[in-house]
């Protein structure tokens, strides 16, 4: 949604604030009589106008004031035009357990607040203080990343992961419990890597950065790369691309736990994280022949023609 070039000082800011509040507002769907299915905030990657414009609107014969119940059948999903490579895309990241309740009206929830109702003070709050990351983008960007890695990282630096705990605040019924070591309720700060499952590979990755500290929170591990990888060069490139491989995998294999049923032990994931790390750098060049990047080399095994 565009603004009038000649729009007023006060329309620009109050329209930026909207922007601003827009993800803090979520809808709970019961019979999706009252939300709207493009513009409202309800599904898990956010408003679907602002992910794939008004061309889906079109493209599958919707309204752009289509509610969701226009997409509920029989109580169950049922998008328009499977073939549509958008909506096939909306169709794999809706998690299984956002469902219709059609015996329920759809309810908002104002996220900033723990009991979802909105007030002045949260919202003040809310948006005074909005999450300060954006010094953390020269630890996810990495040029010579890998793209969906880079992404999962960026996701869990805003908080913005669909993780239990998210869920249970948006109504929805899911188990709480931790899928690796079900013992704690899942979240952010427990999965990286407070839980003893990520904990240990992300421990197994910073031996072979020659670090034999355990693994801290999120918090401390993010604001530790902040500081000490400001730098370029290949050592720094190297442990931002194994945290986000890390990161990756530790999220994939939840996913794979709680959809697909599959079950992992830390090695394999580790094992996988070393492989995928060492295919990117094969393609790295020139990357400094000092004795600390040799050092790296023999310990991820990679070969020291890249230097
Ligand atoms: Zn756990």
């Amino acid at each position: 949604m565009r603004l009038p070039h000649d729009s007023s000082w006060t329309i620009r800011k109050l329209f930026k604030l909207r922007e601003e509040v827009q993800p803090l507002i979520k809808y709970v769907i019961g019979n999706g009589n009252t939300t709207f299915l493009w513009l409202d905030n309800w599904h898990a990657a956010g408003p679907l106008y602002n992910l794939f414009g008004e061309d889906i609107v079109h493209n599958v014969g919707s309204s752009l004031l289509a509610k969701v119940s226009s997409i509920i059948q029989n109580g169950d999903w049922h998008w328009p035009r499977q073939r549509n490579r958008a909506i096939m895309q909306i169709m794999r990241s809706t998690p299984a357990t956002l469902r219709p309740y059609i015996a329920v009206e759809d309810s908002v929830t104002w996220l900033p607040a723990p009991n979802g109702i909105f007030s002045v003070k949260t919202a003040w709050e809310a948006l005074r203080n909005p999450l300060p990351k954006v010094p953390r983008a020269h630890v996810v960007w990495l040029k010579q990343g890998i793209p969906r890695w880079a992404f999962i990282m960026w996701l869990v630096c805003w908080g913005r992961l669909s993780t239990k705990d998210r869920l249970l605040s948006w109504g929805m019924r899911v188990d709480p419990l931790c899928v690796f070591c079900h013992n704690v309720h899942e979240s952010h700060e427990h999965l990286f890597f407070h839980c003893s499952f990520s904990a240990c590979i992300w421990g197994r990755i910073l031996f072979l950065f020659g670090m034999s500290r355990s693994p801290g929170e999120w918090e401390q591990e993010i604001h530790w790369a902040v500081q000490h990888l400001k730098k370029k060069g290949f050592s720094s490139a190297l442990y931002k691309l194994a945290l986000a491989g890390t990161v990756y995998y530790v999220w994939k294999a939840r996913n794979d736990s709680i959809f697909s049923n599959k079950q992992y032990i830390p090695e394999i994931i580790f094992e996988q994280i070393v492989m995928d790390v060492r295919d990117r750098v094969f393609s790295w060049r020139n990357c400094g022949c000092s004795p600390v990047n040799r050092i790296l080399c023999r310990a991820w095994n990679i070969s020291e023609k890249i230097l």
